[in-house]
């Protein structure tokens, strides 16, 4: 699929789609687009992705980047700082750009350096330094969430046709539960299963419970999540409060720690443990003020260490 740049291109909006800590999942699932895919490719000007061509722009301004996984690694934090800089929107997709993913579950407890060796050993470090995951507006400014796990195609396709134009995407704000009714299930709490359908965003069509399947959450919390009720209500159906916030956190991740850390009982870990990027201007970190991130290349040490 060629991408140079032609005449007739040249009024398209120049996109670039990314990938960092996650299963590919969110590109492939833009991949497999087969009925659309010539459309998107005709409709903007795609200047980098990996997966599709080797053919990448990565010195270029960009109107739009699609941002998939979450941030794991210094070297992922640079080239997040740098897709910033070059991007006038840039666009979180999937579970683990928005909210971390499975990867960013245990955000909080302090222990990841011990899940890291219990996996990979006592390896040596070469090429990038791995620490805890995070998802991406936890560096950066994000200014398009598209949740999903994977994302939807359609909420896809809605939100790079309106910024194509020069519009702005307001996606699903509702829970699961409400396309669940929409759909005449029969509720699954109701039979005592541990649904998370009540505190998710919305936008799949509620695919796991029209399957007889309990919502796990995959879309990350809804927008005016109740948490407490959901908490509650799962008790009364004697579900135990570990289980119920392992499965809360499963997806949710840091959205889940930054929004809900007194109810679920878990301590919210200090922002400034994290390591910073190199280039950001203005890293956004919840319940901080925002800083200008310094200009000088930081020590290494200072930028792992633990407070
Ligand atoms: S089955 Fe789950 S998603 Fe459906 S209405 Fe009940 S709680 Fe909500
Ligand atoms: S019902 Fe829940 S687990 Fe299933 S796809 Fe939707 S958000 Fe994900």
């Amino acid at each position: 699929m060629g991408m140079m740049a032609s005449k007739t291109q040249a009024a398209k909006p120049k996109v670039g789609f990314y990938g960092f800590t996650g299963c590919a999942g969110d590109l492939l699932a833009i991949l497999h687009c087969e009925n659309e895919l010539l459309d998107i490719f005709n409709a903007v000007d795609v200047r980098s992705f990996l997966m599709a061509s080797s053919e990448v722009h990565d010195d270029e301004e960009l109107d739009i980047s699609f941002l998939e996984g979450s941030i794991t690694t210094d070297h992922q934090l640079e080239s997040l700082a740098d897709i910033r800089k070059r991007s006038k929107i840039l666009v979180a997709i999937g579970s683990c750009a928005c909210f971390g993913g499975p990867q960013a579950a245990r955000l909080g407890y302090g222990d990841w350096k011990e899940r890291f060796k219990k996996v990979y050993g006592a390896v040596k470090h070469t090429v990038a330094k791995p620490f805890e995951s995070h998802p991406v507006d936890e560096y950066v400014k994000v200014d398009y969430h598209i949740p999903g796990c994977p994302i939807d195609r359609y909420q896809f396709f809605f939100a790079l046709t309106r910024l194509a134009q020069g519009m702005s995407v307001e996606l699903t704000t509702f829970p699961v539960c409400s396309e669940c009714k929409w759909n005449e299930n029969e509720c699954l709490l109701l039979n005592a299963q541990l649904c998370l359908g009540p505190v998710t965003a919305g936008g799949c069509d509620s695919r796991c419970p029209s399957h007889n399947l309990p919502c796990i959450g995959c879309w990350g919390p809804a927008a005016e999540a109740n948490v407490a009720s959901e908490i509650d209500l799962l008790k009364e159906r004697n579900f135990s409060s570990e289980e119920i916030v392992s499965k809360l956190r499963l997806f949710g991740g840091a959205a889940m720690v930054r929004r809900f850390a007194d109810l679920l009982g878990i301590k919210a870990e200090e922002p400034a443990r994290k390591p910073r990027p190199k280039k950001v201007r203005e890293p956004i970190v919840a319940g901080k003020a925002k800083k200008r991130a310094s200009t000088k290349k930081p020590k290494a040490k200072s930028r792992t260490k633990k407070r």
